[in-house]
């Protein structure tokens, strides 16, 4: 197929190379010229701006910073440039209510588009492991599916246009609340007396078992290898989980839900990333419990 790829950051970078290696024609596009010259070594064509990166194509793939920037990229850009009969993909983070009027804008110029963010990150990118979860009517799936299925491990549909982004967001508070639940266990252990190896032992196989504690424990030398093994380099950045639950806050407002649990992950989150720790991954958050 031949791709228009825009946002070769560090997520887009691994995945436009990685549609690049399943042998698809990539073009490629981004304002920074550093992530044009890696798209170009790794086997993607790169050109000067997204309306001519998209001429003759069959798929639009996107991964940019913003909801905003989504928006005027398809709108400038992609709409009435793009052939008909192209799929859009939007594979970014951002609101529900933008990725919905985006597909909006882009159907009634007769075009089919998802909205399919990920869950996993730059390793997962490169790997081309990444899980997908796909909002968009089910022609608008059945061909960005194809698409998708060379960048990632799992490909699911999750219903209309905006759905990828709402179980994002969902998935995503569900995950701070859960470490820090997890941070705050492990730090009451210790203090009670508790080896928090003997008390993970004794929860990872109980009822409070969850992804944060088994996948992705916050103490170092406790479980499977994760970032707080890293010094808590790599991983998840806490910048971008709390971009999430601010995400999360807003639907959570516009669908009149009180999440309190998640207002209160996204109050810590921001707590914690004023204090110079945006860059660091999210499980060190229980260093505020020491
Ligand atoms: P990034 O900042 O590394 O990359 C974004 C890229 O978009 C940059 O290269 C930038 O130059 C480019 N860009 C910005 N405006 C543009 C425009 N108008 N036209 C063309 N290119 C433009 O960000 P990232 O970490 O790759 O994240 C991208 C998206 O993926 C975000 O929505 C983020 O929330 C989401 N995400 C990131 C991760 C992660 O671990 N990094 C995990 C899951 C989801």
């Amino acid at each position: 197929m031949k791709i228009a790829f825009i946002g070769l950051g560090n997520m887009g970078g691994g995945m436009a190379a990685n549609l690049a290696n399943a042998g698809h024609d990539v073009r490629a596009f981004d304002l920074s010229e550093q992530a044009l010259a890696t798209a170009k070594e790794h086997g993607c064509e790169t050109f000067s701006s997204a309306s001519e990166a998209c001429e003759g194509v069959d798929a639009v793939v996107s991964m940019l910073p913003n909801g905003e920037i989504v928006k005027s990229v398809y709108t400038s850009d992609v709409i009435g440039k793009a052939p008909q009969g192209a799929v859009f993909l939007d594979c970014s983070t951002i609101d529900v209510a933008t990725a919905r009027e985006v597909a909006e804008a882009a159907e009634a110029a007769g075009y089919a588009m998802v909205d399919a963010p990920v869950s996993g990150g730059i390793a997962a990118a490169e790997a081309g492991t990444l899980t997908f979860m796909v909002g968009g009517s089910d022609e608008a799936f059945a061909k960005a599916k194809p698409v998708l299925e060379g960048m990632g491990k799992a490909v699911i549909h999750a219903g209309q246009a905006g759905n990828g982004q709402a179980a994002k967001i969902c998935n995503n508070m569900l995950l701070a609340v859960q470490m820090i639940g997890t941070c705050e266990a492990f730090a009451m252990a210790q203090q009670l007396g508790l080896d928090p190896q003997t008390f993970y032992d004794i929860s990872s196989v109980s009822s409070g078992q969850c992804w944060s504690m088994t996948s992705y424990c916050p103490v170092p030398g406790v479980g499977p290898k994760s970032p707080a093994d890293n010094g808590y380099q790599g991983g998840f950045a806490t910048g971008l989980m709390l971009k999430d639950l601010k995400l999360a806050m807003a639907a959570a407002d516009t669908a009149g839900v009180d999440t309190k649990m998640g207002r209160r992950a996204r109050e810590l989150y921001e707590e914690f990333d004023e204090k110079g720790n945006g860059a660091r991954d999210f499980s060190s958050i229980i260093e505020t419990l020491k």
